[in-house]
């Protein structure tokens, strides 16, 4: 098409020569180039905005059938139905080629999980999941964190404008799994003993260690006359399981709230067996997570009581398991979808 005005028809040879080298043709009707003839449309006098709107005008259309002849073509591939069978869309002619199902494989942290509470589930813990928004109940208050009691600083995580909170532990969960095993715990003489596998979020700087999302595995137990020493032996039990091989551990000192008195779980380096190594920075220990047992208080808010009954709990963090089982140097490839990491786990 042949412009008039000067000005429009150079803008008009510009787009046209580099039409050809553009990646995605539809960036054209964005192009700086047409954007300055609007501009210059606003300045120009009356008597003359009608002719050269209506020139603009012309090019934009020009440039619009361009990008339709291009973009349609390339979008012409045969549609396929994604709720079939795989074999309907591969067996229809001309089809897109999908990748063979057997390149999929189950996520490392998926079947890391599956096998950990494999054997809780042996050893007669149930499984339950988490859930992924809460309240301030669940969050703090249900586990003995007062109102502005500094504890919370070290939960930071994320909160709607509505006060809902993305969960920064699977403790979420004591209260109602604890409310909901009562009955039998009073009447049936049945022991609570829940795990609970699921993701939990924190307000992270993220770096080799630390990820804003991660896995927890949570554990409760409680029944009449349960000690430090049965806390002790269920996760040493479960733990030799996890990485076949018989581990020394060792309880620290700690503080959580919910817990009370509250340890650090510490267990001999599944690397060196002791002799010092860099995964367990030459000490022979690698700490594995929280542990504890329940807080009176905690039994008292879900009506359990605490002169009758105690139990212990414990929170690990599942890809720090993982990372020590497989020796996997950094957190953040478990959400890279990085291939050749996943590859690894087939
Ligand atoms: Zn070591």
């Amino acid at each position: 098409m042949a412009y008039q005005n000067p000005d429009i028809a150079r803008v008009a040879d510009t787009l046209k020569s580099v039409f050809e080298s553009l990646d995605d043709k539809r960036a054209i009707m964005r192009s700086l180039e047409l954007g300055s003839l609007y501009d210059q449309l606003k300045t120009l006098p009356p008597d003359q905005k009608a002719g050269f709107g209506k020139e603009v005008n012309e090019l934009k259309n020009e440039l619009q059938s361009w990008v339709d002849s291009v973009v349609e073509t390339a979008d012409e591939h045969p549609s396929i139905d994604i709720t079939a069978p795989f074999d309907i869309n591969v067996a229809v002619k001309d089809q897109p080629v999908l990748l063979p199902a057997s390149q999929g494989t189950i996520h490392p942290l998926m079947s890391e999980v599956e096998h950990i509470i494999g054997i809780l589930s042996r050893m007669g813990f149930s499984v339950y999941e988490s859930r992924e928004i809460d309240d301030d109940y669940h969050m703090f208050t249900s586990l003995n964190f007062p109102a502005d009691h500094p504890a919370r600083d070290d939960y930071d995580t994320f909160v709607t404008d509505e006060g809902l909170i993305a969960p920064a532990h699977t403790s979420t969960m004591q209260n109602r799994i604890l409310r909901a095993g009562k009955n039998d715990l009073v009447k049936n003489d049945l022991p609570i003993a829940a795990v609970i596998p699921d993701r939990v979020f924190r307000n992270e700087d993220l770096d080799a260690r630390h990820e804003h999302t991660f896995y927890q595995l949570e554990g409760i137990y409680v029944d009449h006359g349960v000690s430090t020493a049965h806390l002790i032996a269920v996760l040493k039990s479960w733990l030799g399981a996890y990485f076949e091989k018989d581990i020394k551990v060792k309880l620290q000192p700690f503080y959580f709230p919910f817990t009370e008195p509250s340890f650090e779980f510490v267990a001999s380096c599944v690397f060196c067996n002791q002799k010092g190594c860099n995964i367990c920075s030459q000490s022979g220990w690698i700490e594995l997570g929280g542990c504890g047992m329940i807080h009176p208080n905690v039994l008292k808010e879900a009506d359990i009581d605490p002169a009758a009954y105690s139990g212990f709990a414990w929170g690990f963090g599942i890809e720090r398991l993982v990372m020590l089982k497989h020796d996997i140097e950094d957190v953040r490839y478990f959400h890279s979808a990085n291939l050749k990491f996943l590859r690894q786990f087939k």
